[in-house]
């Protein structure tokens, strides 16, 4: 690839995923690069053999690829163009680099993916530093190899490029730039540390943007073809206010859009939720808790603990679990906290479980379903919940749950499995999650089962409209105000009334300007939103309520 001169002052429209301005240089995340390259030392001769064997084959193959590449860049662009590949191909199969990198695997005996890394990356160096323009992209080149030689040694992870890095900072202090993120990938970032966030693909309900929602990160989705004009430490300002974002903007527009003086979110706000409402928060790390507490939330409202598997990425004992979950009740000091069982699927994978990769997974082995079909998972997390349970009272609810007769097969389950490990249920009630249209219509049976219930309207939403909720090209039509919603809303909430059931909202909705004025009207009194928007949706219930002095 030739270095392409830098593009300034360019301006893309996307849509908005989380307000907020920000400024700093691109971190570019690809789904399929390798992240760190492990040093470690080859114990036998054996497995330098096997090293070496490894990396002759990958030559080999490389070369293969990029003769490939060339023929058709020459057949579709231009010979000129396709010269760029031969010059990777004969710089691959360089004698001097090739050996070198042999000699690293059989006199240091280090393994090969280090030995590729070092050798490639000192000439990469040495090149970058020369003063000559054909020379310093000779330094591009060379990276390239690099990566594809990586790529095919088999550390074929996701992660950030990292051009002319030594470290990978994780995203530190940068703005990420990538085709999409999922929650897997946002939980193992530094995200504390993230500028912001734009990518090509993602609605604004979407679990990754819901994470970075609760973190405060300003970003922006729905820009296609972005990786095209996008170079590892481009700058980028975000504008998450207006959509947009700028690349390589120039002074006069950094200064009119960043050095705008910011609103704290709820500066001023009143500390009580208005008497005979409750606005809860919903969690997915502990970092969310603390935030909670801050903001004085009134509990927990949903804690997705499905954030916990796919941060670790790997199955979470009993024991590891009992500790999470029991720090977050008394960090919560007393106040309610709603556990919500792990809810896998659609656009929260768990990779670890190797399953079967489906057509639709937002219409696949999800939320409950996915429980009943993993008894082992459930009766763990379930065991883990029970222990808290015994010294406070929890709640614990169930996800997507989709009729009565599910509901009933998921509440025989949990009794057989905490029975089975004598835990006392006195503490513990149980709830479901509405957030499928057939749940709705059997509102009133589902009810009857259970403690206490909540709205998922973020897939609700999708089901009912069938919009893919992290489609950012229907995103326009995602719309919470729609009558259909609001008569389902206003139905489920009579009926929970009559049953004198808790009936609370977590979807993103509920966060929305004007919205919880409108739950409140509609009869849902207990919203759960994420913490940062807890002293503005309380403002707005004070408003709605006729409060207009501080609690
Ligand atoms: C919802 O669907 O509204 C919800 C709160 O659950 P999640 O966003 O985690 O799917
Ligand atoms: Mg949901």
């Amino acid at each position: 690839m030739i270095l392409k001169d830098p593009i300034v002052n360019k301006r893309f429209k996307g849509i908005s995923i989380n307000s907020g301005r920000s400024v700093g240089l691109a971190c570019i995340y690809s789904p399929e690069r390798y992240r760190s390259v492990a040093k470690y030392s080859l114990s036998t001769d054996k497995a330098v053999e096997e090293e070496l064997r490894r990396f002759e084959e990958v030559v080999e193959i490389c070369s293969h690829e990029l003769n490939r590449i060339a023929r058709n860049v020459a057949k579709n662009i231009g010979k000129a163009e396709a010269e760029i590949f031969l010059t990777q191909k004969h710089i691959l199969n360089d004698p001097q680099i090739l050996n070198a990198i042999r000699e690293n695997v059989t006199k240091e005996r280090k393994n090969v993916q280090w030995a590729v890394h070092e050798v490639f990356g000192s000439y990469e160096e040495k090149f970058a530093g020369f003063d000559e323009q054909y020379f310093r992209e000779r330094s591009t080149d060379i990276g390239e190899i690099k990566r594809r030689v990586l790529n095919r040694l088999g550390d074929k992870k996701s992660g950030f490029i990292c051009i002319g890095h030594k470290e990978c900072t994780n995203g530190k202090n940068k703005i990420i730039v990538a085709e999409e993120l999922t929650a897997g990938m946002l939980v193992n970032m530094n995200m504390e540390k993230v500028l912001g966030i734009v990518t090509e693909r993602g609605g604004i309900t979407s679990h990754a943007a819901i994470i970075a929602r609760s973190l405060g990160i300003p970003a922006v989705s729905g820009i296609s073809g972005l990786l095209d004009y996008v170079q590892c430490n481009d700058k980028i300002l975000i504008n998450g206010d207006d959509s947009e974002i700028y690349l390589n903007p120039d002074e006069d527009i950094e200064n009119s859009l960043i050095r705008v003086e910011q609103v704290e979110t709820g500066a001023l706000c009143i500390l009580n939720t208005p008497k005979g409402m409750q606005v809860f928060a919903n969690a997915s790390t502990l970092g969310d808790v603390q935030h909670a507490k801050k903001v004085k939330a009134d509990g927990i409202g949903l804690l997705r603990t499905e954030m916990l598997f796919i941060k670790h990425n790997r199955i979470i004992s009993e024991d590891e679990q009992y500790h999470f979950y029991h720090e977050i009740v008394n960090l919560m000091a007393g106040k309610p906290v709603t556990f919500r069982l792990l809810d896998a699927g659609g656009d929260k994978q768990l990779p670890f479980m190797k399953l079967k990769q489906e057509d639709n997974p937002f219409l696949g082995w999800r939320g409950s379903r996915f429980l009943l079909g993993n008894p082992d998972i459930l009766s763990t997390q379930l065991k883990a919940l029970a222990r808290v349970g015994q010294h406070t009272k929890i709640k614990i609810m169930f996800p997507m749950v989709v009729d009565s007769f599910q509901m009933k097969q998921l509440l025989d389950i949990t009794k057989e499995i905490l029975s089975s490990c004598n835990s006392s249920v006195e503490n513990i009630e149980f709830g479901a999650m509405f957030e499928t249209p057939s749940s709705f219509l059997q509102a009133s049976e589902i009810l009857k089962l259970i403690d206490f219930a909540s709205i998922g309207s973020n897939d609700l939403i999708q089901y009912l409209f069938a919009i893919d909720r992290g489609n950012e090209l229907v995103n326009n039509e995602y719309d919470p105000e729609h009558p259909v919603i609001w008569d389902l809303l206003r139905n489920i909430a009579l009926e929970a009334k009559k049953q004198n059931k808790p009936l609370s909202i977590c979807g993103e909705m509920a966060g929305r300007e004007n919205i919880p004025s409108k739950l409140i009207s509609a009869g849902i009194t207990i919203l759960s939103v994420t913490p940062r928007l807890i002293p503005k949706v309380r403002n707005e219930l004070a408003k709605h309520s006729g409060i207009i002095t501080l609690d």
